[in-house]
């Protein structure tokens, strides 16, 4: 068997039978096969390995440690910093028919002393503790006797959102530190497994040393969310709030999440959206943190429960929030990092369907964030070096920000470069075409013909390397804005050598705006008083429309021949392309790319996400006609099951199994187990409901 095992001569816990594991997920989960990374956790964790998961939300972290304490004698705990989720988890679970619990501070000292009595008894397969728990003298002195001499057992740890270990990581919590010892404080060591959607080389790393895993098995997805289609809009303000009206009352039936970048911004566009989306009897919510307790209550819930499908936030809204239906994410604002727009926009299409992750961005969200960035004073608790050095990284995230938002090309392709993926199949993946260093975002570099490209050699080279590929990143990926947009090739050579003569004349003193003002010959107070219209290059792209100027500048800075510094005013300097290119006798040439005229956007993109959906909705069956009515009828059917529990309709079960209900029409019992989301305590509980609906409404459409 390839798994090792802990290598300290304790006994595997069990050994993996793949059936056994599969029945377990067929049973309580409904579905019949695990996904790739799945099988590969579950496996290593069953023969006793350590395992880190490193995989994108929505992939199904969950069943990777569910799974397992579903099926291993004693209880397994998993720790998770997201409290708000732990109730959710356990309502998921034992409506899958097992036996959870949770112990946090939303429980009484009464109901905590109940959950572990009845813990120690063994009554649970699986808790979820908060982190600080295990600090907890009580807690603690609970599971060393579980985990000791005639205790239940305690064969597993998972260890979600483990990132938060890391200094380095974006959400650091001191308290993941205690893990280690909590383990260690075990009489028996359980198999530690941890989870993670983020993890930079160096925050893998850390979670390995800081949990004290003990040679995982490592096990990584990859980030690309293939059912996520991007899109990049350069908007002015008042037309990104015409765009998301338009957007919003024509995805009128689905959830969604707007985020802005301020709570002025928030409650605005909510009044806004509220007016437009009330006549169609569409509730729309919003949350900040400016907002009373009561207030962001009530409009969470309203969105997990689906009765408020539209919800206007900053970015306080999403934290531990699980909804797997939320179809659109639009960002009003850029955000600060990539890191950040991922995670925000990764809320959408949980479930595996298609969803849009749409930002609206023009130059003065740009000019906002570097304003907030340097008026930061910083965390008081570093130093001045210290502080000046997180600053620049805050303007490096931001600029590489940037970059997403004008690239032109495939912008899928843009954010996996970021976490240091190529978008090649993990399997035998090969070096990187790297047009973008790890970590170092510029824009990429195809917007320029180059001449070596061309050759015959290359090409052969180029078609060999695709064949190997996913169709994704051979010619695009087909669902973004980018790849989805025709753009046509401006050759604007002479323009980008006048503009590297200029920036080669004054490395480091102007910004973007004054260049281009400068070779488009304007007759501005700035420029007479810099005595810029004495300069040879003044005037000299007169000929050429101001925003081609601009553009010229902002894609040769995207392509390594101009650089530009950080800070709130960024000057532009040569960069080592430039120089080059300046400097030597081989022709040099430039074009830039430019979206075709037309209405390419919105329209377009729109129907591309509802193609794909059409698309997901069809596969391997039959579409028997009248699945439309079907669906609306059984929504609404889920909707009374899961008010009649007190529970978010998903718990029932989620979209895709409602599809895949009207698509099979199950008349049985085991019919209804044959569809994807339904295990054993699903048809016990809700299959008689369900089939009976089916069944009526198959009498209606037939008498
Ligand atoms: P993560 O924690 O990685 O973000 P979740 O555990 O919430 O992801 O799972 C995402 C969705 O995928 C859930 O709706 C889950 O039920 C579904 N899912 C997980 N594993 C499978 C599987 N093997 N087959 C089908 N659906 C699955
Ligand atoms: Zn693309």
């Amino acid at each position: 068997m390839a798994y090792s095992h802990q290598g300290d001569g304790t006994e595997p816990l069990a050994s993996y039978a793949p059936a056994a594991a599969l029945d377990t997920l067929k049973r309580y989960f409904g579905y019949s096969s695990f996904r790739p990374g799945q099988e590969r956790m579950v496996s290593a964790i069953l023969s006793g390995c350590d395992a880190l998961g490193v995989m994108p939300t929505g992939a199904g972290k969950s069943i990777c440690y569910q799974v397992p304490a579903l099926m291993l004698p004693g209880l397994t705990l998993v720790v998770s910093p997201l409290v708000s989720l732990m109730s959710d988890q356990v309502r998921a679970l034992k409506a899958a028919g097992a036996r959870p619990s949770y112990l946090n501070s939303t429980l009484t000292p009464a109901q905590q002393n109940t959950v572990l009595k009845r813990a120690s008894e063994g009554w649970y397969q699986i808790m979820y503790v908060a982190p600080e728990r295990l600090a907890d003298p009580r807690f603690l002195a609970f599971a060393r006797a579980a985990a000791g001499p005639g205790g239940i057992g305690i064969p597993l740890v998972a260890v979600d959102e483990a990132h938060c270990v890391s200094q380095w990581g974006q959400d650091f919590r001191p308290s993941y530190l205690e893990i280690a010892s909590f383990v260690a404080a075990l009489p028996q060591r359980p198999v530690l497994a941890a989870f993670t959607a983020t993890a930079t080389e160096r925050v893998r790393a850390d979670i390995s040393t800081m949990l004290g895993l003990r040679a995982p098995q490592t096990v990584t997805t990859g980030f690309d969310r293939p059912n996520l289609y991007f899109e990049v809009q350069e908007l002015g303000d008042k037309a990104k709030a015409a765009w998301v009206r338009d957007y919003v009352r024509s995805h009128a039936q689905e959830s969604g999440i707007v985020y802005c970048a301020t709570r002025k911004k928030v409650d605005e566009l909510a009044q806004d959206l509220m007016h437009e989306l009330a006549p169609l009897g569409v509730r729309v919510g919003h949350y900040h943190a400016g907002l009373s307790i009561e207030e962001r209550r009530v409009n969470q819930e309203g969105f997990i429960t689906d009765t408020i499908p539209v919800i206007v936030a900053t970015n306080a809204f999403g934290m531990g929030i699980d909804k797997p239906n939320v179809r659109y994410v639009i960002h009003l604002n850029a955000p600060e990092s990539i890191e950040a727009y991922y995670q925000e926009a990764g809320r959408a299409g949980r479930d595996g369907d298609p969803a849009g992750c749409v930002l609206l961005w023009n130059g003065a969200d740009f000019n906002l964030r570097r304003r907030l960035i340097d008026r930061d004073p910083g965390d008081v608790e570093l130093d001045e070096g210290q502080r000046e050095q997180a600053k620049r990284n805050r303007f490096r995230l931001l600029s590489q920000m940037e970059g997403y938002c004008r690239t032109t090309d495939c912008l899928r392709a843009y954010i996996l470069r970021y976490f240091g993926e190529d978008g090649r199949d993990r399997e035998g993946a090969g070096p990187a075409p790297a047009v973008l260093r790890k970590g170092e975002g510029a824009v990429q570099a195809s917007a320029v013909a180059r001449k070596e490209e061309a050759g015959p050699a290359s090409a052969a080279a180029r078609k060999a390397e695709g064949a190997s590929l996913p169709p994704a990143t051979a010619h695009g990926c087909g669902n973004c804005s980018n790849c989805l947009t025709p753009f046509e090739a401006d050759d604007v050579t002479e323009a980008a050598r006048a503009i590297m003569r200029f920036v080669s004349r004054h490395p480091g003193r102007f910004g973007k705006a004054l260049i281009a003002d400068v070779l488009h010959g304007a007759n501005t107070e700035r420029i007479r008083s810099l005595r810029l219209d004495g300069d040879p290059e003044y005037g000299k792209l007169a000929e050429l429309p101001i925003a081609r100027a601009r553009d010229t500048v902002e894609q040769l800075i995207g392509s390594g021949y101009l650089t530009v510094s950080m800070g709130q005013y960024p000057v532009i300097c040569m960069g080592d392309l430039g120089l080059a290119a300046l400097n030597s006798s081989e022709e040099f040439t430039f074009s830039i790319k430019r979206r075709k005229r037309g209405r390419a956007g919105s329209e377009r993109a729109r129907r591309a996400v509802d193609l794909l959906r059409d698309e997901a909705a069809l596969d391997s069956k039959p579409r028997v006609g009248d699945d439309a009515a079907l669906f609306e009828r059984l929504r609404a059917l889920r909707r009374e099951l899961a008010e009649w529990r007190d529970v978010p309709p998903y718990i029932v079960c989620s979209d895709k199994t409602l599809r895949g209900l009207c698509r099979q029409r199950p008349a049985t019992r085991e019919d209804l187990l044959e569809v994807s989301g339904i295990g054993e305590r699903k048809a016990d509980e809700f299959g008689e409901a369900f089939l009976k609906a089916i069944s009526e409404f198959e009498d209606e459409r037939r008498g």
